[in-house]
């Protein structure tokens, strides 16, 4: 139903897939900005963001793009330094030729700025997992198709997730499946969720920084159901794909106490949720709520996230249930 915009979609991931890979390879100290709300964007943002919203706009004009960065920061003279290496890298790139400068840039970076309609647009985050980029670790190009506040299609460009010869572009389209294509040979591979079923085997993946989830939560339900391996701690929404594949079943996102009341961004799940449901898995809130991608720009209606398999979803809601009715404060 939606091939062109797949196809798209693709393309645009895999570009700045390739730009964000050789970024992260020559990366220094000086490379990121630290923004008013203390989060880091670097060089690899703002290009991922200036190709991706360049590609989409130049064959679907009238879907907006809700993107998270915009090109505020980059305009500061204190960042002149970092503009003209974003500029470097998409003028040196092989395939990428109608951004050629400064004027250019700002302007393929805001097409990013649209805001949710109830009817389609796309939801963008350029580099998911910044802090996991930085440190050459996992991080995600995250791409969703949003109609009628359903997730439609979901695309991951997963430069350092490791699925033997599977390949590292993840995608989804609703109800067809997720797939997993090698972005040189684009070869596709059906994925499905691991058929596990005995709950100490499985495998918990969560965030690496611990301020974003509650983990000692999250630790207390890896021991009630004795999970033998410890949690593995990684960035972005490689969690997801990770998920997707095979090689875990349980991720979870309980908020923290410091961030009761934080409000997730749609651009950090939409893509990655659709993957895994795709897969066979099962995408909620922490309470057992559906996300909720019709209220904005944030996951407003929900409360934390738990992806999992279904042979383990329901039982997982029922021990937050009962942490919850000990103590409302701590889920
Ligand atoms: P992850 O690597 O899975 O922890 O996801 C990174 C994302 O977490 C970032 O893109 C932020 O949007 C988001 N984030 C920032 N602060 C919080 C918080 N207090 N709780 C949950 N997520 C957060
Ligand atoms: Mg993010």
């Amino acid at each position: 139903m939606f091939e062109k915009e797949m196809a798209t979609g693709q393309n645009a991931v895999i570009d700045a897939m390739r730009i964000s890979r050789t970024v992260q390879k020559e990366l220094t100290g000086a490379d990121a900005i630290t923004k008013s709300d203390k989060s880091p964007v670097t060089i690899a943002d703002f290009a991922a963001q200036a190709i991706i919203c360049k590609i989409l706009k130049e064959h679907f004009p009238a879907i907006p793009i809700v993107a998270e960065e915009n090109s505020e920061v980059l305009k500061k003279p204190e960042n002149r330094a970092i503009l003209e290496k974003v500029l470097y890298y998409i003028t040196n790139d092989k395939k990428i030729k109608d951004i050629p400068d400064k004027d250019a840039l700002f302007q393929a970076i805001d097409l990013g700025t649209g805001e949710p309609t109830n009817d389609v647009f796309w939801a963008l985050d350029p580099i998911d997992g910044t802090k996991g980029f930085l440190r050459g670790e996992q991080f995600a190009i995250a791409l969703a198709l949003i109609v009628n506040g359903e997730v439609q299609l979901g695309i991951l460009g997963c430069p350092n997730l490791d699925l033997g010869n599977h390949g590292r572009v993840l995608f989804a389209e609703k109800g067809s499946g997720a797939y997993t294509m090698d972005s040189e040979t684009r070869n596709r591979k059906k994925m499905g969720v691991s058929t596990i079923t005995v709950p100490e085997k499985m495998r918990f993946v969560e965030s690496y920084v611990s301020s974003h989830s509650n983990m000692d939560m999250q630790l207390h339900i890896a021991r009630v159901l004795k999970l033998e391996q410890d949690p593995v701690r990684m960035d972005s929404q490689v969690k997801y794909g990770v998920l997707a594949a095979g090689q875990a079943e349980i991720y979870l996102r309980i908020p923290h106490p410091k961030t009761p009341d934080y409000q997730e961004k749609i651009w950090d799940h939409a893509a990655g949720s659709l993957i895994v449901e795709e897969a066979g898995g099962v995408v909620t809130d922490t309470l057992g709520k559906k996300l909720d991608f019709s209220v904005g720009k944030t996951l407003a209606n929900n409360r934390g996230i738990f992806a999992s398999i279904p042979a383990i979803h329901t039982r997982i809601l029922e021990i937050i249930r009962e942490l919850n009715q000990e103590n409302p404060m701590m889920t």
